[in-house]
């Protein structure tokens, strides 16, 4: 290797590109005046027409914008990204993605038009160690981020990004990828998983009307590993058997809660909101961690 790709920082020496990442992460923290932890949370979106209702979970939603820190950015983690390898949105105005069907017009002719952030993008990348995060330019923020952030944040003054979801890899690679990204909440950054820990479209029933005990014993159980920090069980959730098949027909809602607890610190407490059932067969359970 030649000599002139290390160069000299402190006492270490590095290979170049790595020093040029550092120094341009150190160069973006010290802009950043926040010396507060942002909290991370888990949100259980549901319906997509969420976005333009007023109901008990929007309320929630609402307030929440009001009363937590205004965060620099968001980087929200969607179950409606699903994707082979790891992607950040990189572009200056992410477009609204109306991903669903079968919903009045009135929700398809929503926009959130926040910005996007670029340089968080690239921090992103520098931050994530263990796979390569790449700049997506095609995205954009589908109904799992812009659902829940219209009612929360409406002004969409505030940069947001997506990262996909890698749906190759196992629960345990999301857990390990999302623990990285705390340093992203010392910087003024909210984390945002979007999912449901309960997810099961094929049992659906919008009159509200059925009571599935499995859904039930399944957000419980679920409650009671947070609870106790035992996130090695919240990974393992297929060992619940026949209630995980029925809660969790496919991972691709229950991942982001694995995300929201990677970025939990040891110190942090961790509350509940919005922990109903709704349309029988989706866990509206959401979790705020908060330092
Ligand atoms: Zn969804």
């Amino acid at each position: 290797m030649k000599r002139n790709t290390f160069l000299k920082l402190g006492a270490a020496t590095v290979f170049a590109p790595v020093a040029m990442k550092l120094q341009a992460l150190k160069s973006w923290a010290d802009e950043q005046p926040h010396t507060d932890i942002m909290p991370a949370m888990f949100v259980g979106h549901g319906n997509p027409m969420n976005a333009i209702m007023q109901n008990e979970f929007t309320k929630n939603w609402q307030k929440l914008g009001r009363e937590l820190p205004k965060p620099k950015a968001i980087l929200s983690v969607s179950a409606h990204w699903l994707t082979n390898g790891t992607y950040v949105t990189a572009m200056e105005q992410p477009k609204t993605i109306h991903d669903f069907g079968g919903f009045p017009r009135e929700l398809f002719e929503q926009q959130y038009p926040a910005p996007g952030s670029p340089e968080l993008a690239k921090q992103v990348g520098l931050v994530v160690k263990t796979t390569d995060v790449k700049d997506d330019y095609q995205w954009g923020l589908d109904h799992g981020t812009w659902s829940v952030l219209l009612p929360m944040y409406p002004k969409a003054d505030i940069p947001v990004l997506q990262m996909s979801i890698d749906y190759s890899k196992p629960p345990q690679y999301h857990y390990e990828l999302a623990q990285q990204l705390k340093e992203l909440r010392r910087k003024g950054v909210l984390v945002i998983g979007s999912g449901n820990i309960v997810h099961n479209l094929g049992m659906i029933d919008f009159d509200n009307k059925t009571r599935f005990d499995w859904a039930y014993e399944f957000d419980e159980k679920i409650k009671g590993f947070i609870d106790k920090g035992d996130h090695d069980s919240v990974l393992k959730y297929d060992k619940l058997g026949t209630i995980a098949r029925l809660a969790v027909p496919t991972n691709e809602h229950y991942l982001p809660l694995i995300y929201s607890l990677g970025l939990r610190d040891n110190k942090d407490s961790v509350s509940y909101f919005n922990d109903k059932m709704d349309a029988g067969s989706i866990s509206m359970r959401s979790v705020l961690i908060n330092h």
